[in-house]
């Protein structure tokens, strides 16, 4: 979905999008600029706008790609289904055949948006057949027969762009002819004499109806989930059926999603593989063994949970998320592996070594001990343990002189990470909002987010830490006071796993609306800092929870603010994601990770 960029269209209720080509940009301008001409007044035509920015051009195809998404699920209103997805007329007869389809789903009481390729008279639709019972699925079919009969009253195409597959191909003969369709089956055989090649399709198909995802027998298990799942009915059963299956998940390169199967091309490591596994668990046909099956389990291994399918998948299947709730019930009453104690536990870890920072980090320095703690914690060989800061953020801060205290409070979230490894970077952070004449205050006691607890699975604990949180600052987020984090993955679980977590909890709802990444607090109260002009260029990886849950529009803005000239290395996940790339077994593809187009790009900088 992109509900952002759609305020770019003019006012109406349907838009056609028109691309020229010539051979310069004006040539182009100019020939747009005739056909608006041309069409100002005309009835129907509500307005028209010309976008000739290649930036502009490229957000207006997003929006018209997450057509599918968009017209899926529609919170409040029916699913939608494919089944008449794909048909195509000459482009000529579209307008005619648009106004009949929309006529007999009129007649079926069926609903379902239109979108597609009309210059190529393709029509893209999901419908919102009723797949669940015995009358719905007799009805669909009825459907499909008459829809079949109108695209050949056209002399159109059941498919335009896509293939018939099983749920077409039973009307063949009407479109080919039963003299063409036996060609067909003869020539099938000829290569494929046991019919072992794709049976069922095409030639001697299997009933359109048959072989349905839903179907009337649809029954999948509702287990009782620690996430509640808000935006799928309250159902882990429901957010399973979310995968449509168009793959964009196996895409090769561009995006952040699916980094494992960038680097493994195998359809068990992609979005819609674990998806498509989990959706069979709760079915319990294949796979029997539900939340303990070694399958699916296998398949989510890989998974980084970067949350980069949450972003770009066109229906923002959470995989990351149902990953965390399988790990959690396939690990009930029983042991996790070892990294989850070594680094699932970190704040905890990194609070202990705190207390003798300075001994920790020289054991760590010296090669031959600090083979032990890896070897024994799970960590690959070649990964370095980050060195602990001598003094804490906190212990930094608690030693300075309170400023602006007649200023805006805003909290500043000392994430473990900063707290005990990098303190300078909220160190820096403390004095840009000082700079903007804020309050700057800590949580008072020790707090942390339980991130990495998502990607072992711990809930029970991360929902303890949540809680506490909630508890801590219940004062401040009933004050409404701003919270601002500097690491992302933190945010992220603020702004996406608490409000799935407590979905009717008004602290917890509070909680996620008051907390912003700092370059997001930056831009909105940039009237109150004085911008240096640094004049210089830089290289810019989003991590991957900033970019599909919060987005990276802030910090463009700030570094166009700030005189940066920069790049945004096209690098999905740069394949550390939490501990997954500290990981020994998952070295290797965190490093194939990396090594798509983030350090490439680092090495040429
Ligand atoms: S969270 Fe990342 S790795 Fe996992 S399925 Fe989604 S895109 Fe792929
Ligand atoms: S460090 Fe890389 S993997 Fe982690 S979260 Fe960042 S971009 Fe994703």
């Amino acid at each position: 979905m992109n509900t952002r960029d759609l305020q770019m269209f003019p006012e109406g209720g349907g838009w056609l999008l028109v691309e020229f080509g010539a051979e310069t940009r004006e040539e182009a301008r100019q020939q747009a600029a005739g056909m608006i001409r041309e069409l100002e007044g005309k009835e129907h035509v509500t307005g028209s706008k010309l976008f000739s920015d290649s930036a502009e051009e490229t957000r207006i195809w997003e929006i018209r790609e997450s057509g599918l998404g968009a017209t899926a699920r529609v919170p409040t209103e029916p699913d939608t289904w494919p089944g008449w997805e794909d048909s195509a007329v000459a482009p000529e007869h579209l307008g005619d055949y648009l106004r009949e389809m929309r006529t007999l789903l009129n007649r079926y009481e069926y609903d379902g948006a239109f979108y597609g390729h009309f210059g190529q008279g393709c029509l893209h639709t999901r419908i919102t057949f009723d797949l669940k019972t015995r009358a719905g699925i007799e009805k669909y079919r009825r459907f499909v027969g008459e829809a079949a009969d109108l695209v050949l009253r056209y002399d159109g195409s059941y498919s335009g762009e896509h293939g018939d597959g099983q749920s077409r191909a039973e009307l063949l003969p009407k479109m080919y002819g039963p003299e063409l369709c036996e060609a067909f089956r003869e020539f099938k055989s000829i290569w494929d004499p046991d019919n072992r090649m794709n049976p069922g399709k095409v030639v001697a198909p299997y009933p359109i109806t048959s072989n349905l995802r839903l179907g009337a027998d649809f029954r999948p298990a509702h287990p009782t989930t620690h996430f509640q799942f808000p935006d799928d009915e309250y159902s882990f059963s429901r957010a399973s059926l979310r995968c449509v299956g168009v793959g964009k998940c196996r895409r090769e390169d561009g995006g952040t999603m699916c980094p494992s199967y960038m680097v493994t091309r195998d359809e068990k490591h992609s979005t819609r593989g674990r998806a498509h596994l989990l959706f069979e668990m709760l079915q319990g046909d294949v796979i029997s063994d539900g939340w303990r099956d070694e399958a699916v389990k296998e398949s989510l291994d890989l998974c980084l949970a970067c949350k980069g399918c949450k972003g770009d998948c066109p229906i923002n299947v959470d995989l990351a998320t149902y990953k965390a709730e399988f790990l959690s019930h396939y690990y009930a009453g029983r042991l996790r592996p070892v990294t989850a104690y070594s680094m699932g536990l970190i704040y905890w870890w990194a609070r202990l070594a705190s207390i003798a920072p300075r001994f920790v980090n020289t054991l760590m320095d010296t090669p031959v001990i600090s083979s032990i703690p890896k070897r024994l914690g799970g960590i690959a060989a070649e990964r370095e343990i980050p060195a602990f800061a001598v003094t804490s953020f906190r212990e930094r801060f608690r030693q300075r002189k309170p400023r602006n205290v007649r200023g805006q409070t805003v909290i500043l979230w000392p994430d473990t990470f900063n707290n005990f490894f990098h303190p300078e970077t909220a160190e820096a952070a403390v004095e840009v909002l000082e700079a903007g004449g804020f309050h700057v205050k800590l949580p008072d006691s020790m707090l942390c987010c339980g991130r990495p607890l998502y990607d072992f699975g711990m809930l029970h604990l991360a929902k303890r830490q949540l809680r506490q949180i909630m508890d801590a600052l219940r004062t401040e987020i009933e004050a409404g006071t701003c919270i601002v984090g500097l690491e992302p993955s933190c945010v992220a679980t603020f702004r996406d796993e608490l409000g799935n977590l407590f979905p009717r909890d008004e602290v917890a709802s509070k909680l996620k609306r008051q907390t912003f990444l700092f370059s997001e607090f930056v831009h909105q109260h940039a009237d109150k800092f004085d911008f240096p002009h640094l004049e210089r260029r830089a290289l810019v990886h989003g991590h991957c929870h900033h970019k599909s849950i919060l987005g990276m529009e802030a910090e463009e803005k700030l570094f166009e603010q700030l005189g940066i000239e920069y790049d945004v290395v096209d690098s999905g996940c740069c394949g550390m994601a939490g501990s997954f790339g500290f990981e020994r077994e998952k070295y290797d593809v965190s490093i194939a990770c990396g090594e798509r187009a983030l350090l490439p790009a680092v090495r040429e900088a």
